[in-house]
Order: structure tokens, then C-alpha cells, then sequence
């Protein structure tokens, strides 16, 4: 095991920064602070915590340029987005800090006793385990439910982003919060399982892939751990023979490419009815085509690189086996010369099951057009996948589209003419391999809580 965790910046391979591994006192110290704190911050009532979730999100603001490009340099994603993520999660606290008395306001329930009622109540420290690919939203976007429950919060985050990590414990800090409420622990995977069964952990969040999920899985499910699974997707964008074509590649183009196409909403498979396969075909690869790849720090590149080289390598490979099997490559596909993790917008058509293409989550740039027969064809295929976490469907006939949406597509997330994306108000998550459990809005506050029955004989 490596003592240390290291930043590489992805435009170059060069190391930007290596930290200490926590030792075993170091997480005891930190997980039983964390315990401690939490029978204090419990107490407080919700406008003191939504106090706190505030000046947390206004010392975000003031950081603002600082933690974008922070995670420019260790992740890649282009700076413009950088930015925008840090308010999306400034945002998102002033929400929870709104409005979650009322998520979580009593609920009276009529019954024989003098009085019944359900009352929510934290569950203890929650240990988040979060990806690289926003490494702000996924952090924040559960700590704003956790804290303002009551709850107190450890991150575990991912290896390649330990920068932002300790960048947001220092804003938690600087917006003089009670310490103890939110604390960064510097560990590999390999350490969680063990963490997982700590006595002073209530429970677990993960998002991830598939993979990570499973073993998580198995160890929260071993200690009995309250658990909520947000984990890797191959969302299907149906478009029917009556899309606007122009509306949809557009959408299609920009959903495929969102954070260098490293989203687990992002768009992944083109699902096109026969009639319009040829048209969405080269519209898609026109657009493909047209959308610089370049250094993050540049407002001009479009995407960056993909944020190791070793996930930009597997991707490759993903593609290279699709057309071995078949697939036909419209553009991009190589690996550029020169250093970094970058990889070209690419387009594959003529994708079938069996190939990568088709079966698995292609967590790059890289777009899968697969022909369908007819609308029934376009769902069957849209559905056949081990993932089900986000879906869209584009049509003129708003009603028909609504209605494959809420009733037909099986996802967590559809949406109509539109690209997937999460919204604070709106529950995200996930069925089928994608995950359980919700994250945002009022269902998102609730995972974390003990839904209590009170009754008053
Ligand atoms: P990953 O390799 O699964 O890592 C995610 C986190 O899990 C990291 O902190 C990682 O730590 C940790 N981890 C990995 N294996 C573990 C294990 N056996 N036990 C405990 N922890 C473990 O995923 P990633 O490459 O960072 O992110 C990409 C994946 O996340 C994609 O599949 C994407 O779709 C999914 N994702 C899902 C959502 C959602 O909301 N559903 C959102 C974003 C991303 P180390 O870095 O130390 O290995």
C-alpha cells in the first residue's frame, strides 16, 4: 500500500501534490470527535443549523475561483463547469437551510392514541464515500441533507482528489462551523470495510461505480449499516420518428459531452428509430466533430482531458472492442500524441448487445447510436441494460413522450426533450444496478433519519 495519496494533474502527468495517509489514531480521533459532536449539533434547532449550511454556502462563494481551479487541476474538468459546480452546491445549501423544517415537520397520524405522530430524528455520523467526477456537488449535495438532519459527516473521498477534499473541510472551518460536524479522512479503499464497522458509524453513502457499490454493499450489509447507493449509469436518450432532430442531437450532444463525458447522467446510448438513424447520425457526428478538446484552464476548450490515463486507456479499449465486434466508428476512437489523459469526442453507430458499446457504462466521450426497429423496439432496447439511473425520450407529441417517460423507461430520473440532469428540489438516484435510495429533495433528506412513531396513550 502507498503512504501517500497523490494529485496528477491530467493535462500532464505531473504531481501537483502528495498527502499522508491518516493512521489508525488519526481516523479514531476524527470518527470519535465526529460521534461526539453529533450529540450537540442534534440540539440545535433547525434555524441554528440552517445558520450554519448558510455560512458554509457564503464562504463557498467567497472561495470560489480557488476551489475551481483546484479541481481543474486535479480532475480536469473545464474551468467554466468548475465554477458552476461550486455555486450549484453553494445554492443547494441555502436550500436545505430553507426548507428542511419542512421536510422534516412532524407528521400527525389519526389513531386510537391521544396523539400519534411520526417524528424525524437524525441518525448519528454518516460516512460519505464520493467520487472524483464533481468532486464538490457529490460531497455537497449529501451534506447539505446530512447536516441539516442533524447528523454529523465523514468523507472518504476519491484518491485522485485528496486537493479538494481537505479544500472543502477548510471552507466547513472558515464559515465557522462546530467542529466536528464535517471532517475529511485521507484513506484508501482498501481501509473502508474496516471503517464501515466501526461502532460510532450510523451509516453509509456511496457514490460510485457498480463495483465499489457491491463490496460497500457487502460490508454495510455485514454490520447492519443503514446504506444509500448512488452508483454508475448507461442512460438511453430514445428519439422517436417525430423528434425535433435538431433539438435532439443538440441535446444529445451536449448530455454526452457534459464533464468531458464523465457524468453518470450522461447521455451514453442513442436509442433512434430507423427513419431518423441516418439524418441523427450525421447531425451528432457534425457536432461531435466541432467540440474542442483542449487544456481545462482554457475557457475555449469545450472538454478536457479525461481525469486519469489509466480510465482514458480503459475507455479506449471499450471502443476498440465495440468495433471488433462490429461497431462502426463516425469519428474520433485514438488516443491523441503528446501527454495527458485526453481522449477526442467520438461516434459509434451500428452498436449492438454483446459489445462494450451496448453493455457497459462508457465513462468518456464517447456516443453509442444503436438502431431501433420502432417506438416498442426503441423502449425494449432503452431497458435492456443492467443500469437504470437516468433516461430521456425527444418527440413532438409531449403527451406520447410523457407517458414512455413516467410509465415505460426504467430509470430513476426520464425526462422529456431534455438533458438528465440533477436538481436540488427533484429526488436523484437510482434502480437496477444504478444504486438505491435517494439523494435531494425531501426524499433525500429522509434517508438519513430514523422515521419515528411517537403515540400518546
Ligand atoms: P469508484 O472507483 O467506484 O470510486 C468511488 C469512490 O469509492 C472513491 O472514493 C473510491 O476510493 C471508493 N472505492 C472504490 N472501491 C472501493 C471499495 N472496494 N471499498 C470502498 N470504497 C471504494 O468510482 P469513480 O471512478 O470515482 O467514479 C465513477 C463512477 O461513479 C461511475 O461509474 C459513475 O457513473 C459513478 N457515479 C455515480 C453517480 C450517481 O449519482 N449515481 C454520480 C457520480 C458518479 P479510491 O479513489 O480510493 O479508490
Amino acid at each position: 500500500m502507498s503512504e501517500k495519496l497523490l494529485s496528477i494533474n491530467p493535462t500532464n502527468g505531473s504531481v501537483i501534490a502528495s498527502y499522508d495517509i491518516f493512521d489508525e489514531q488519526k481516523v479514531e480521533k476524527a470518527v470519535t470527535l465526529a460521534h461526539k459532536t453529533f450529540d450537540s449539533w442534534r440540539k440545535l434547532s433547525f434555524r441554528e443549523r440552517g445558520t450554519v449550511l448558510k455560512n458554509i454556502a457564503k464562504e463557498l462563494r467567497k472561495q470560489k475561483k480557488y476551489l475551481a481551479e483546484l479541481a481543474t487541476a486535479e480532475m480536469g474538468k473545464p474551468i467554466a463547469q468548475s465554477i458552476a459546480e461550486v455555486e450549484k452546491c453553494a445554492n443547494t445549501l441555502d436550500y436545505f437551510a430553507k426548507e428542511g423544517a419542512n421536510f422534516l415537520a412532524n407528521e400527525v397520524i389519526e389513531t386510537d392514541a391521544r396523539k400519534s405522530y411520526v417524528s424525524f430524528q437524525p441518525l448519528g455520523t454518516v460516512l460519505a464515500i464520493m467520487p472524483w467526477n464533481f468532486p464538490y456537488w457529490q460531497v455537497l449535495r449529501c451534506m447539505g441533507p446530512i447536516l441539516m438532519g442533524g447528523n454529523t459527516m465523514l468523507l472518504k473521498h476519491a484518491s485522485n482528489v485528496s486537493g479538494c477534499a481537505l479544500a472543502i473541510e477548510k471552507v466547513v472551518k472558515d464559515a465557522g462551523a462546530p467542529k466536528g460536524i464535517f471532517q475529511t479522512l485521507l484513506l484508501p479503499s482498501s481501509r473502508i470495510e474496516a471503517l464501515i464497522g466501526h461502532p460510532a458509524i450510523a451509516a453509509v453513502t456511496l457514490t460510485g461505480s457498480t463495483h465499489a457499490g457491491s463490496k460497500v454493499a457487502s460490508a454495510a450489509g455485514s454490520h447492519l449499516k443503514k446504506l444509500v447507493l448512488e452508483l454508475g449509469g448507461s442512460d438511453p436518450y430514445v428519439i422517436l420518428d417525430d423528434a425535433d432532430l435538431d433539438l435532439a442531437a443538440k441535446v444529445c450532444v451536449e448530455g454526452r459531452l457534459v464533464n468531458s463525458g464523465q457524468s453518470c447522467v450522461a447521455a451514453k446510448r442513442f436509442i433512434v428509430v430507423k427513419s431518423l438513424r441516418k439524418e441523427f447520425e450525421k447531425r451528432m457526428t457534425e457536432q461531435m466533430k466541432a467540440s474542442t478538446y483542449g487544456n481545462p484552464m482554457d475557457t475555449s476548450s469545450r472538454i478536457g482531458p479525461m481525469a486519469r490515463v489509466d480510465l482514458r486507456d480503459e475507455l479506449h479499449k471499450q471502443v476498440e472492442a465495440s468495433i471488433a465486434k462490429g461497431a462502426k466508428l463516425l469519428c474520433g476512437g485514438f488516443i491523441p500524441e503528446g501527454d495527458g489523459a485526453y481522449y477526442p469526442p467520438s461516434v459509434l453507430t451500428n452498436v449492438k448487445k454483446g459489445m462494450p458499446a451496448y453493455d457497459e457504462e462508457m465513462f468518456g466521450p464517447v456516443a453509442a447510436i444503436i438502431e431501433a426497429k420502432d417506438e416498442k423496439d426503441a423502449i425494449r432496447l432503452a431497458n435492456d441494460s443492467i443500469y437504470g439511473l437516468g433516461a430521456a425520450v425527444f418527440s413532438k407529441d409531449r403527451k406520447r413522450a410523457e407517458m414512455i417517460a413516467a410509465t415505460e423507461l426504467n430509470a430513476g430520473s426520464c425526462y422529456v426533450n431534455a438533458q438528465v440532469h440533477s436538481d436540488m428540489r427533484m429526488p436523484f438516484g437510482g434502480v437496477k444496478q444504478s444504486g438505491y435510495g435517494r439523494e435531494l429533495g425531501e426524499f433525500g433528506i429522509r434517508e438519513f433519519m430514523n422515521i419515528k412513531s411517537v403515540f400518546i396513550h
